[in-house]
């Protein structure tokens, strides 16, 4: 609806400039065509009054007398028509009428002629014509002195009108002429071929220039109605696209909002979007108020000691989101966040997106809480022993594993206590396998009390301990041998009272396998046995 305005209103414009062009056009060309009819009004008006001046200057001297041409008589109209000057020459009267009469059969020339003529002449040779008499009422009905017609034979007749004077009064008295009436005139005619000429070449250039505008202002608003056209279509291309960005932003809003996964957008180090999971987890309505309380969304990423691939907002001096990119196909990177007391963990993934000008990020956040607990209790069931609660013969074999590795890098001294219950074969017999286990657990307890942080104790199998030092001299791991020797001895279990334990104790030599150096001390215990049990042998 609005496009048609648009356009009725163009076309109006169009109209009307169109209009107002031919209004001025016509206006110019009216004022040029009574400019050329004024030219040939001033002319006849010229010779109109050449010829009042002439008839005034005859009339100032009541007529003149002339030698007659050949064969001219006198006027019969006029009183003292004749002078007898002597016998040889007699002059006749040439009144201002006549003298008229007589200039205007010369002036039959170059397409100009004029006429003295009267509604009643005494002369009928001044009897008026048709265009004269029209002229002659004229003057009797109106108060003008002068009227002009053109003709359809190209002529132009103009007629100004005379005043009767005392001169006129002695002929014309008694056809009822008083002083100032006018009575007759003098006709002008002209040859207006060259007026007709000039106004039709006018003409003709008006209808031109007529044309030229309409072609001219019709180019301009065909232009102008083609800049619409285009210009609407673009505006209908942007508002559909808009719509269509619009509603394709509003489904992936929706879609990213159902999503279940943590979804953030980020540019660079800053987040610039996060989906509503994430906002209903953090518990704020708009990330710009979650920034208002974090600098970076890593802010809530909690510190899991002894795992590095749980990102902080720096690794390796490494922006998270930058490092996530560099490092998420080589490493199980994971994120954990608090949330009402309870640890949270997720897998993080990062995907490049590139815009015109930057690169953003789509990170997600898939929740892996469940199964990575599940996983740390399955690692912690695969590497502790159920009844002590110290690490197993496996994990130990891990332990010692890495224990020599880090002994052979920094070249620190590393030792073994191996040791095992003395006749606990009868502790069971005697009080029962129950009272064997609870023996166990305590026994396992002086150790775990017993030993340095870093240092770590491992049930080896049935009622056989090891204990790695690292870091620690033979000499000194063996008083620490001696020393939970005599705690044992001294410590009493229960119902069982007082049992032993014989020690083997052995140091890393450099070079050598897990398995000879496992063998050595197991070799010391074996000693210690022989020895009568209740003994530490340094091998
Ligand atoms: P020795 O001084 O030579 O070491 O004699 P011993 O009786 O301690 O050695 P032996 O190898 O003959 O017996 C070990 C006993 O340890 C046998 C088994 O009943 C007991 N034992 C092994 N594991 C457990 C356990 O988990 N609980 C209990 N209660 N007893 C266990
Ligand atoms: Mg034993
Ligand atoms: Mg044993």
């Amino acid at each position: 609806m609005l496009k048609l305005t648009k356009y009725i209103l163009l076309a109006t414009i169009f109209l009307v400039s169109v209009f107002t062009s031919f209004y001025f056009i016509d206006v110019f060309n009216e004022k040029n065509m009574e400019l050329q009819k004024q030219i040939l009004v001033k002319q006849a008006q010229t010779h109109f009054k050449d010829q009042v001046n002439t008839r005034v200057w005859n009339a100032s001297y009541g007529g003149i007398y002339a030698i007659p041409k050949e064969g001219q008589k006198p006027n019969p109209f006029l009183r003292d028509n004749i002078l007898k000057v002597d016998e040889n020459l007699t002059l006749i009267k040439i009144n201002p009428a006549w003298m008229s009469r007589q200039l205007s059969e010369i002036s039959h020339i170059d397409g100009f002629h004029f006429r003295i003529t009267s509604l009643k002449p005494i002369n009928p040779d001044n009897k008026a014509t048709p265009f004269e008499e029209r002229a002659l009422n004229h003057f009797e009905n109106t108060n003008e002195k002068e009227y002009y017609e053109i003709d359809e034979d190209s002529e132009f007749n103009y007629m100004g009108a005379l005043f009767t004077t005392n001169y006129c009064l002695p002929c014309h008295k008694h056809q009822g002429y008083s002083l100032g009436d006018v009575r007759g005139g003098i006709s002008v005619s002209l040859d207006s071929k060259e007026y007709f000429e000039v106004t039709s070449s006018i003409k003709t250039r008006v209808i031109l220039l007529k044309i030229f505008v309409v072609v001219f202002l019709f180019s301009i608003f065909l232009l102008i109605f083609k800049q619409l056209r285009y210009s609407q279509k673009l505006e209908d291309e942007v508002k559909r696209r808009t719509k269509e960005i619009e509603s394709t932003k509003q489904l992936l809003q929706e879609i990213i909002d159902t999503d279940s996964s943590f979804m953030v957008l980020a540019d660079g180090k800053d987040v610039i979007y996060a989906n509503k999971t994430v906002l209903d987890f953090t518990g704020y309505s708009s990330i710009e108020e979650f920034k208002k309380n974090y600098e970076y969304m890593s802010d809530l990423f909690e510190y899991v000691e002894g795992n590095s691939n749980f990102i902080q907002t720096y690794n390796d001096g490494i922006h998270w989101i930058e490092y996530l990119v560099k490092e998420q196909d080589s490493k199980t990177l994971k994120v954990c966040i608090e949330k009402n007391d309870k640890h949270r963990y997720f897998k993080p993934y990062a995907k490049e997106i590139k815009t015109e000008d930057k690169m953003l990020y789509l990170i997600t956040f898939d929740e892996i809480t469940k199964e990575y607990v599940k996983i740390k209790e399955l690692e912690h069931m695969a590497s502790t022993d159920a009844l002590t609660g110290l690490f197993n013969r496996n994990k130990l074999n891990d332990v010692l594993e890495k224990e020599i590795a880090l002994s052979r890098t920094i070249s620190s001294p590393l030792c073994v206590i191996f040791l095992d219950i003395d006749h606990f074969k009868e502790v069971n017999d005697t009080h029962g396998h129950g009272v064997g286990d609870k023996v166990l657990i305590e026994l396992a307890n002086i150790i775990t009390s017993s030993i340095r942080t870093g240092d770590i104790a491992a049930r080896w199998g049935g009622e056989e301990f090891m204990i790695t030092l690292q870091a620690t001299s033979l000499a000194n791991a063996s008083i620490l041998g001696e020393k939970l020797r005599v705690k044992v001895e001294e410590h009493l279990f229960g119902t069982v009272g007082k049992i032993t334990i014989s020690l083997g104790i052995t140091e890393y030599i450099n070079g050598e396998s897990e398995e000879s150096f496992i063998k050595r001390v197991d070799e010391a215990l074996y000693e210690a046995k022989e020895a009568g049990r209740n003994k530490v042998i340094v091998k």
